[in-house]
């Protein structure tokens, strides 16, 4: 029997995703040999993400925690009638970075993943259509990634907007199919964006 610091740290560990029992147990008696040093800074930073930063009520972006909004969901320069629909919050920041994008973002938190156990329920998807419910949209253009998961995703959402008598456009192909969108280079991105045609 281990001690309980350690069988709680363990227990903590296997909760993440990819980490099986082998590897939380080989974490934990890492993070013991090492020096406090490196437990303290995992501990800090740990609390910190939770304490300082926060979900955007909008598009579910990360956003400084006690805002309700992020940046760009507040902005009057950006233009609420287009949402780009992405996985990640880097994948918003990868777009962002080509600057050529003037609407708005929406966060799934993730992608439909039938292996991984993720469905339409653990993703941002309900908050979405209530989002373009409430009116203005015009266009959503589906940037999920070009991976099986991401088309998966792309598909699933395609209908249920449309029903709602928007538009929804997909990336252009170009993009490296498995590929990530967040280490795609600008250019690319960019090519991928301004080519963006409606979903049939
Ligand atoms: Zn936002």
């Amino acid at each position: 029997m281990l001690p309980e610091p350690i069988q709680k740290l363990v227990f903590a560990l296997e909760r993440l995703p990819g980490i099986g029992p082998k590897t939380a147990s080989r974490l934990a008696f890492f993070l013991l040999r090492a020096p406090e040093e490196i437990s303290n800074q995992l501990a800090e930073a740990l609390t910190e993400l939770k304490t300082k930063i926060a979900f955007c009520r909008d598009c579910f972006n990360i956003t400084t925690a006690g805002r309700e909004l992020c940046e760009i969901c507040e902005s009057s320069q950006r233009d609420a009638a287009v949402i780009c629909v992405v996985e990640e919050p880097l994948d918003e920041q990868a777009f962002e970075r080509i600057g050529a994008y003037r609407g708005k973002y929406h966060v799934l938190q993730g992608v439909l993943s039938p292996i991984e156990g993720i469905g339409p329920n653990d993703l941002k998807i309900a908050q979405l259509l209530a989002r373009i419910e409430r009116g203005g949209v015009q266009e959503v253009i589906l940037a999920t990634n070009p991976s099986m998961e991401g088309e998966a995703t792309a598909q699933y959402l395609h209908p249920r907007i449309q029903a709602l008598g928007v538009k929804v456009t997909r990336l252009a192909r170009g993009l490296p199919v498995g590929g990530d969108l967040e280490y795609a280079d600008q250019n690319t991105l960019l090519r991928a964006l301004s080519g963006r045609q409606e979903m049939s």
